[in-house]
C-alpha cells in the first residue's frame, strides 16, 4: 500500500501536519507561560514595596518577629500562592513563611533582585526560589533601609502551586481549550483536503502508469493517446510525460510496423530469388544428370546439346547472383559512387553497339538520336552503362519482331535526359507502378523474358536514384513503353 505515490505523500502530508500541531502546541505553551508570568510580575511588581512600606520589618538592626507573622498572616489570607522570604544585605534568609523542611537553599541571589529594581526593568525576570534547589520563579522585591542604611531585603515569590502547570491551565482554560480545538480542527481538515488532493493530483499519473503498463504488456486495446491534455499542448510536468510517453509509444508502433513490414519483403524476397533460382538450377542438374546416365547412348551433336543448354543456364544463374548481389550494394545506406564527367551521347552510342547484334537477330530496328555537340554529364560512367544496359535489354526483349527501339538523348536546363523507347508489348497501366520493385515481373505467363528475374529495373532505379534523378516510365499495351531519366550536366570550368 506504502509503495504508492499517493500513500507516501498523504503519509508525508500527516508527518509534517503532526510535526506543525507539536510546534504549536509547544510554541503556545511557552509563550502562555512566558506571558502569565510577564503579566504576573507587572501586577505585583510593587507587591514587595507596599509590605515593606506598611510594616517596618528591621527596626534598629533587628528583624521585628511580630510585624513579620503579620505580614506573612495576611499574605495566607490574600493569596497562599505567594511566599515570603526576608533577606540580610547579602541574600542570606533571615526568615520565612514557608516550613523550615520545605527550604532547600538558604540564600538568594543578588543579580536578579537588582535586575528587578533598576528602573526600566524588562519583565518577567526569574529568581531563585528557596524552596528548589535549581528552579527560578518570577517574584517581587523591594529593599529594607533604615535611616538611610540597606538592611536587606523583602523577596516575594509570586506563583506556588497553581501556577506550576501551565499544561494543566490549559486544560482548565475555556479559551485556551477552544484555541487547540480550533487548531486540531484545521489541521485535521487540512490533513483530508491534502489527502484528497493528492488523489486528485496522483489520478492522471496513475492513469499514465496503466496505459505504460498496458504498452509494456502490449496489449492491443490500450488506447492510442492518454488524453492527459490537448495533443501539442502541454499543462504541467505530468502532461509533457504523457505527451512524450504518446509520441514515444507512437514511434515504437512505427517502427515495430516498419520492420514486420520489412520481414515480411524480406521472407517474399527470399521466397522469390529462391525460385527463380531454382528453375535454371534444376535445368542445369537435369542437362548434367542426362549427360552423366546416358553419355554411352548419346551421340555427339547431343552432348553439345546439352553442354550447351547447361552452359545457358549455368551464365543465368551467375547473372541472377550479380544483380542480386549488385541490388543489396546499391541499397546500403553508404553506397559511395565515382562521379567523373563522361559523353552520355558516346555511352548511348557504346550500348547501342553492344545490343546491335541482339536487335538484329531478333528482327528488331534500333535508332539512335544524339544531338551533335551534347554536353558532357556527371555520373558514375560505370552504373550509368548498367541503366541503359538493363533499359535497353529489357527493350529488346518486350518488342516482337519488326518493332523498333530508339534510344534519344536531348539536353535540357543543367541537366540531360536519356530515353529508351521502344514499340513492343507494353506494361498495363495497372502494373506500371510496380514494375521498378525488386522480382516484380510483369505477368510473368507472359513469357517475355525467361532471363529476368524482376530485379534489373529496381536495380536501374536505384542507381538513378543514387544520382540525384527519378526513373519514369510510360507505356500503353500493344504499343510501346518509354523509359527517360536524366542526369546533371557536369560543370565546365
Ligand atoms: P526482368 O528481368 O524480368 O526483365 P525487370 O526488372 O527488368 O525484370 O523488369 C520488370 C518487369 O517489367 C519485366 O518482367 C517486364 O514484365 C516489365 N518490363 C520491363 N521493361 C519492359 C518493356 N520495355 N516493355 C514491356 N515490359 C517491360
Amino acid at each position: 500500500m506504502l509503495r504508492s505515490l499517493h500513500a507516501k505523500l498523504a503519509l508525508a502530508l500527516l508527518g509534517l501536519l503532526g510535526l506543525v500541531g507539536l510546534a504549536y502546541v509547544i510554541l503556545t505553551v511557552t509563550t502562555t507561560r512566558f506571558h502569565i508570568q510577564e503579566v504576573t510580575q507587572s501586577l505585583n511588581r510593587s507587591l514587595a514595596a507596599d509590605l515593606a512600606r506598611s510594616q517596618p520589618l528591621i527596626k534598629s538592626g533587628t528583624v521585628d518577629k511580630a510585624a513579620l507573622k503579620r505580614v506573612f498572616d495576611m499574605l495566607m489570607v490574600v493569596n497562599p500562592a505567594i511566599e515570603v522570604y526576608l533577606l540580610g544585605a547579602d541574600g542570606k534568609l533571615i526568615a520565612y513563611s514557608a516550613p523550615p523542611e520545605k527550604i532547600k537553599r538558604g540564600r538568594v541571589a543578588l543579580g536578579p533582585v537588582r535586575d528587578f529594581l533598576a528602573p526600566g526593568a524588562k519583565l518577567p525576570i526569574r529568581g531563585d526560589d528557596p524552596r528548589s534547589g535549581s528552579e527560578r520563579k518570577i517574584f517581587s522585591a523591594a529593599p529594607i533601609t533604615e535611616g538611610g542604611r540597606l538592611q536587606g531585603y523583602l523577596y516575594v515569590v509570586l506563583g506556588g502551586e497553581s501556577y506550576q502547570s501551565v499544561a494543566g491551565m490549559l486544560e482548565t482554560s475555556w479559551i485556551m481549550r477552544l484555541g487547540g480545538g480550533v487548531a486540531a480542527a484545521s489541521l485535521a481538515l487540512i490533513a483530508v483536503l491534502g489527502v484528497l488532493l493528492f488523489a486528485w493530483l496522483t489520478r492522471r499519473l496513475r492513469r499514465l502508469t496503466a496505459r505504460m503498463e498496458s504498452f509494456r504488456s502490449n496489449d492491443p486495446a490500450r488506447p492510442l493517446t492518454s488524453g492527459a491534455a490537448a495533443p501539442g499542448r502541454a499543462a504541467d510536468e505530468i502532461d509533457t510525460l504523457a505527451l512524450t510517453f504518446d509520441a514515444m509509444a507512437r514511434r515504437i508502433d512505427e517502427q515495430v510496423a516498419a520492420l514486420e513490414e520489412a520481414n515480411t519483403l524480406r521472407q517474399e524476397l527470399i521466397a522469390n530469388i529462391s525460385h527463380d533460382l531454382r528453375t535454371p538450377l534444376a535445368s542445369l542438374q537435369g542437362a548434367i544428370e542426362t549427360l552423366q546416365m546416358k553419355d554411352a547412348s548419346l551421340g555427339a551433336e547431343e552432348k553439345r546439346r546439352y553442354l550447351a543448354l547447361a552452359h545457358k543456364h549455368s551464365q543465368r544463374l551467375g547473372r541472377l547472383i550479380t544483380d542480386l548481389f549488385d541490388l543489396t550494394t546499391l541499397e546500403s545506406e553508404d553506397r559511395q559512387l565515382h562521379t567523373e564527367p563522361f559523353s552520355l551521347a558516346e555511352l548511348v552510342q557504346d550500348v547501342a553497339q553492344r545490343f546491335r547484334a541482339m536487335a538484329d537477330e531478333k528482327g528488331l530496328s534500333l535508332e539512335i538520336d544524339i544531338p551533335l555537340n551534347s554536353s558532357p554529364v556527371e555520373g558514375d560512367i560505370g552504373l550509368i552503362e548498367r541503366v541503359l544496359a538493363n533499359l535497353t535489354e529489357n527493350a529488346i526483349k518486350y518488342t516482337p519482331a519488326g518493332g523498333r527501339i530508339d534510344l534519344g538523348v536531348h539536353g535540357g536546363a543543367g541537366r540531360i535526359s536519356v530515353r529508351v523507347r521502344d514499340t513492343g508489348i507494353g506494361i498495363p497501366a495497372d502494373e506500371l507502378p510496380r514494375v521498378f520493385e525488386r522480382s516484380y515481373r510483369v505477368g510473368k505467363e507472359r513469357g517475355g523474358g525467361p532471363d529476368g528475374a524482376g530485379l534489373g529495373l529496381a536495380i536501374a532505379k536505384r542507381i538513378v536514384e543514387l544520382h540525384g534523378g527519378e526513373l519514369l516510365v510510360e507505356s500503353e499495351p500493344g504499343t510501346g513503353t518509354a523509359f527517360t531519366f536524366d542526369l546533371p550536366a557536369a560543370r565546365t570550368t
